[in-house]
This record gives C-alpha cells, structure tokens and sequence, in this order.
C-alpha cells in the first residue's frame, strides 16, 4: 500500500520529517534537507522559495505509517520511518548493473555488493581514485538524440564508490552522479569532480566538483545529479573524441 502523498517528499520521496518547508507558489512540502538544496520547486517547477511550516507536525507526530520495503510489517510515524527505511533488514541490494547487463545478483549487504563487483564485474572496477575516460566520436554523437549511459565503481580510499555518467544528446549534457557505498557517516568525506583539460595548453582546465551521496538501496529515492552541459566543454574535444578526467577526493 502506498502511502498519502502528504506524508511524503516531493523531492527525494522519503518520509517527511517535522516542519518540513512549503513551496510559497504551489502549497506542497519538501522535506527541510531538500527544501534547503533544491532551487526549482519539483511541485510546479517555479524557482524555489520554501517557507518552514508546522501545519504538519501534529499529523506527522501521530499517524503511524508502513516501511515500503516488501515484507517488511514495521511501522512507525513518520521521522522514524525515514530512518528505518534507509537500515530495515528487508532492504534488498541489487546489482546496479541489472538493467544494463540483466545482472540477477542479489544480496544483503555493501560488503556482499562491494565482492560482487569485483568478483563478477572486475572489468567495471577501477582500482584508483581517478581515471581518465573517453568518449569516441563525441561530435558526431551530438546529433543523435540518444542517452548513453555507463556505470562503473572505484576502489579508492579502501572504500567503494558507485559512478554513473549519462551522456544525453537530448538534452545537450553530461549527467554524473558518484554514490558512496560505504558508511553512512562517512559519505560527507568524499567530493568527486570531473576535469577537461587542453592536453596542448597547461592550465588550461574546467573542473565541475560535486558531492558524493550515498548510495540509495532502491529506486524511490530521487537522486540529483552534477549535469555539465556539452557546451561547457567542447572546445576541449581532440578532433571528434572527447577525453575527461573524474577523480574521487578525501576531503
Ligand atoms: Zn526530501
Ligand atoms: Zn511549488
Ligand atoms: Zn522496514
Ligand atoms: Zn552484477
């Protein structure tokens, strides 16, 4: 069963906590840790201005909702259940690769996860905590109106970390998210940044820095990712490829 909508984030779609903030424009709440980040109200898509509001508290305070986790009867008023979500022991890992590769992997935990990987996928893990990647033919990939997507993991830090990258010739951008598999505790330690560089012409860089998030077990929590419009970087293509550097950094 799926719960009321208003017991619920708009944005990343987790339970809302109390005061959670609510869009001057359209009335509808975000949760405090989203309506401090997002800038564009993912209800009506106008600029974000969000106003804390207490409307909420008594409801969120007394009606007990359900984990959505399949098989799991734990249930709790919402606060709670944010956090129980995120450690309930019916959280299923998958593998992240599923749909790309039809991986059918399935385990219970970020070790078990982090073994797969590198048992099953080694040719996806990179053992540093940067790498320079390619892309061939990017220009004459421009046009086509195609996503191409890729996933890949490092090992760094003796941890474990989750890169997707999205080349969208939709919408003219590179979409990269870099997800921390490790504990949770840990994840504000780590920023990712992806570099271009003029191979001819020292100094000459654009880097994009983000923060690396924690990986999400399953797939109703939204993610934001750093997007670099194409724009941005392509006088640094080499003829018709592209070349870029993403590192992982300790902070
Ligand atoms: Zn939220
Ligand atoms: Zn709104
Ligand atoms: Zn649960
Ligand atoms: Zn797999």
């Amino acid at each position: 069963m799926e719960p009321s909508p208003i017991f619920v984030c708009l944005q990343c779609k987790k339970y809302l906590c109390s005061s959670p903030r609510r869009c001057y424009w359209c009335g509808q709440d975000v949760c405090s840790a989203c309506g401090a980040s997002v800038r564009v109200c993912p209800g009506c898509l106008t600029g974000a201005f969000f106003i804390e509001t207490h409307d909420k508290d008594e409801l969120l305070a007394s009606v007990r909702l359900p984990c959505r986790r399949q098989g799991c009867f734990y249930s709790s008023t919402c606060p709670r259940l944010r956090r129980h979500e995120e450690e309930c022991p019916h959280r299923v890992k998958l593998c992240p690769l599923r749909r790309r590769l039809g991986c059918p992997w399935q385990g219970e935990s970020k070790n078990q996860l982090v073994r797969h990987c590198q048992r099953d996928h080694p040719e996806r893990v990179i053992s540093a905590n940067c790498h320079m990647f390619q892309c061939f033919k990017f220009k004459e990939r421009m046009g086509s109106g195609v996503k191409d997507h890729y996933y890949c993991f490092f090992d760094a830090f003796n941890e474990f970390f989750h890169v997707y990258q999205c080349f969208d010739y939709v919408e003219s951008l590179i979409k990269l998210k870099v997800c921390f598999n490790g504990d949770r505790r840990r994840t504000n330690k780590f920023t990712f940044e992806i570099c271009f560089a003029d191979p001819f012409v020292d100094e000459d860089r654009l880097v994009f820095q983000a923060a690396c998030q924690l990986v999400k077990d399953q797939e109703f929590y939204y993610v934001d990712f750093l997007k670099v419009p194409f724009s941005a970087f392509l006088r640094y293509c080499i003829g018709t490829h592209l070349f870029y550097k993403i590192t992982i950094n300790f902070a």
